[in-house]
């Protein structure tokens, strides 16, 4: 017991130190109640075009069959709420993707917290996940404790709102586990009201294949006429369900250099990413999560958005 315990602080106080904001640990095993929530989801063929939704449907709910010999899950936030926005007259890039792609960032991060916890510990087996198809994360963030799922089915804190990526580390060892917080979405409905398409079609039910985010980066091909005139001048991802909730009044901004964007995002006006070029498009996302649609997949965006 003194063992678990131990070995527990030691994982959240290197979390902490790595710049984390928070971390929480569940028993690795069968996500009872998120089962028939992902089945009905599926069948009503709500993740659109995102087809790897489909893969792995055991695995996604039970890590154990994902990580063999796997105990533990243990949840991580990395906040990336930035300290300044793009120009007010700009096509809009969600505010998690200003900077370097956060897969590198966390990865190593990851890397160094499973560092530690063999150097200190001893032969711990474990493998990381960063906003990975096979990881339920919110889930498993929720039932660390770290949040609950909001009507925007984002995880939120009352203490700072929902702008953080979610990681997680799955290992062999047992630790103490934490227990999951209150819903204090209430009767608020901000979200819903707020979303441009209506893509939350119910309270933490999001219609993927009718959000911006999904149009804007999943699609491959055109972009389906339902969404003319609804875009809110996103040109990548989406904010506007996380912009108007109002626990997200509590958001902090980053301290991570990594997530800080190229001056020139932020300034360019619609006109300049009218105008966008191949060369100022690797300028800018040298190694952002935008390059995920290339420099075609931006000016397929933008074009829609001109067409109105
Ligand atoms: S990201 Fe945008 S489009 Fe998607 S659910 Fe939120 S508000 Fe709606
Ligand atoms: S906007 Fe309101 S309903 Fe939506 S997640 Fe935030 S608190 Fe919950």
């Amino acid at each position: 017991m003194l063992q678990k315990s131990k070995h527990t602080s030691l994982i959240k106080t290197e979390a902490k130190r790595l710049g984390f904001l928070s971390c929480g640990i569940s028993k690795a095993g069968f996500l009872e109640e998120e089962a028939p929530r992902l089945e009905k989801w599926l069948t009503k063929n709500m993740h659109g075009e995102m087809s790897y939704m489909e893969n792995h449907f055991d695995k996604r709910l039970d890590p154990t069959k994902l990580v063999e010999g796997s105990k533990s899950v243990i949840s991580l936030l990395l906040n990336y709420y930035p300290d300044q926005q793009q120009n007010e007259d700009a096509f809009k890039i969600s505010k998690y993707a200003y900077g370097t792609d956060y897969h590198f960032v966390i990865k190593d991060k990851l890397k160094e917290l499973l560092h530690t916890i063999t150097t200190e510990i001893g032969a711990v087996h474990g493998r990381a996940f960063v906003d990975s198809a096979p990881v339920l994360d919110k889930a498993w963030a929720a039932k660390s404790g770290l949040g609950w799922i909001g009507k925007h089915s984002n995880l939120l804190t009352k203490q700072t709102g929902s702008f953080y990526f979610i990681a997680e580390l799955i290992v062999d060892l047992d630790l103490e586990y934490d227990t999951p917080v209150t819903d204090h979405c209430g009767s608020c409905t901000a979200c819903i009201d707020a979303c441009p398409t209506q893509a939350i079609v119910d309270p933490y039910v999001v219609d993927g294949s009718k959000c911006i985010s999904y149009a804007t980066i999943e699609l491959k091909n055109e972009i389906p006429a339902h969404f003319s005139n609804k875009m809110d001048d996103w040109m990548f991802g989406c904010d506007v369900c996380q912009d108007v909730c109002p626990w997200n009044r509590f958001s902090k901004s980053h301290k991570e250099p990594l997530f800080n964007p190229n001056p020139k995002l932020l300034s360019m006006d619609k006109k300049d990413w009218e105008e966008i070029t191949q060369a100022v498009f690797s300028e800018i996302f040298k190694k952002s999560p935008v390059k995920r649609t290339k420099f075609t997949g931006l000016k397929r965006n933008i074009d829609f958005l001109k067409k109105g």
